[in-house]
């Protein structure tokens, strides 16, 4: 294997967890690479510009949504110098889609189950509960039947009344001179490209990691492109199933730890439509209480004078690109070809387990005293804060030794 460079630090994936964690270790001096599999960083956070679009129209593929609360996000965000770019969300309604009709959400939930439940938030603690099994008693079973579980599933795109119950909704203090939610004038993806653009870091695109071996004083990683690079120390930054297969010959133990963290896959569609083709009122997200998609997200909130843009997020492996187009267009009420601004996203989200702490603290033990980081959404929660507070909780656990190591 002939090794052609070296870093301090080489992290696999180019998506906010990767790219948090190399901003933490580049704002020390550290000379970092991020490999990235495909031509973009970003991963799940994809501010797309459609081709013969508007140049300032992007719709966002995947996260849409950040809030005050990201403390974590937003010291990134001010060490960028882009708080000033920060833009509010217009408050446009959630609605549900029940058969064909989209309906406002209190219109579906029956207020007199919900008010001889909801006291049982008072008391009932959530450790131990499944989703299903805290909110179905908090709203009431035939309101979380029938309202509340698609609201749930369309939060991490997946079935999700196995998650644990204190995994999705997270109390944080917020912080009081900045909007309560917001994205930016270029949508969310300037964060990550303004990340990757700093000195000190740098981004090999479409380049996949393929294996990672030990070597003498840190590690080897090899690239399908045929790169070999050297690292002190290593960081994976992919989907759990990914860092499991590439961690095999360096870590087996924690390889096989990280191989119980399911997982499950969203397939989204793009699309961009002049303003005057769509005759739905502005919505923030319409979530169907029996349909192909978790739900669909608009750009309403960021509203453009020429175009809308809706990113329907699909259950996966159901429906061929052909099959998705047509339901975009009957629901959009367009003719049967379509929009013709379209583009497709495939993202992996964990698929999280009551039980699921014990796995990270068994992680997190394995982990200790290697130069070994793990980061992603698949630790305490899939928020981009989460992940933002996973990269820098593993970077201070290293940071002792990567800075003396570098000395
Ligand atoms: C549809 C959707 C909507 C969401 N909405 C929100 C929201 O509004 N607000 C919010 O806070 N969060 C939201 N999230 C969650 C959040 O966006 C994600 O959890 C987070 O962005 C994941 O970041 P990550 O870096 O851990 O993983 P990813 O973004 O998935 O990045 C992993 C990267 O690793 C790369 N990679 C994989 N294998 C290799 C390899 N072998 N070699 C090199 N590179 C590799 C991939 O190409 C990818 O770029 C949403 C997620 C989805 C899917």
């Amino acid at each position: 294997m002939r090794v052609v460079q070296h870093y301090d630090l080489i992290i696999v994936g180019g998506g906010i967890s990767g790219l948090s964690l190399a901003h933490y270790a580049a704002a020390l001096g550290r000379n970092v690479l991020v490999v990235e599999k495909t031509d973009r960083v970003g991963g799940a956070i994809h501010s797309h510009r459609f081709e013969g679009g508007s140049r300032d129209f992007w719709l966002e593929l995947g996260a849409h949504t950040c809030y005050n609360s990201y403390a974590a996000f937003l010291g990134i965000v001010e060490d960028l110098g882009l708080i000033g770019r920060l833009r509010r969300r217009e408050k446009v309604p959630f609605r549900l889609l029940v058969g064909n009709d989209i309906k406002s959400i209190p219109s579906q939930i029956n207020f007199v189950e919900f008010l001889l439940s909801a006291p049982r938030f008072f008391f009932l603690k959530k450790d131990g509960k499944t989703v299903e099994s805290y909110y179905s008693r908090i709203v009431g079973r035939r309101n979380y039947d029938a309202v509340f579980r698609h609201l749930f599933n369309a939060v991490p795109s997946q079935r999700s009344n196995d998650f644990p119950a204190d995994i999705l909704f997270k109390r944080r203090q917020r912080r009081k001179d900045v909007m309560r939610s917001f994205t930016f004038e270029d949508g969310l993806q300037c964060v990550t490209d303004a990340i990757a653009a700093q000195p000190g870091i740098d981004v090999r695109k479409a380049d996949e990691v393929v294996e990672i071996v030990a070597g003498n004083d840190g590690f080897v990683v090899a690239t399908a492109g045929g790169a070999r690079l050297r690292a002190g120390y290593i960081a994976l930054a992919t989907p759990a199933e990914t860092s499991a297969r590439l961690l095999c010959a360096v870590h087996e133990r924690l390889a096989l730890e990280l191989q119980t963290v399911a997982a499950a896959r969203v397939e989204t569609l793009g699309v961009a439509v002049p303003k005057s083709s769509v005759a739905l009122d502005p919505f923030a997200g319409i979530v169907p209480t029996g349909d192909g998609f978790y739900s669909v997200v608009s750009r309403d909130t960021v509203p453009h004078q020429d175009f809308r843009g809706f990113a329907f997020h699909f259950r996966p492996g159901q429906f061929e690109f052909e099959a998705k187009r047509r339901r975009v267009s009957e629901f959009l009420g367009m003719s049967p070809e379509g929009p013709d601004r379209m583009t497709t996203k495939d993202n992996v989200v964990p698929a999280f387990t009551v039980g699921h702490e014990r796995k990270v603290e068994a992680i997190d033990a394995l982990l200790s005293n290697r130069n070994i980081l793990l980061v992603g959404n698949y630790f305490r929660g899939v928020s981009i804060e989460d992940c933002v507070l996973r990269s820098k909780r593993e970077f201070e656990r290293i940071k002792a030794g990567i800075v003396a190591g570098a000395e």
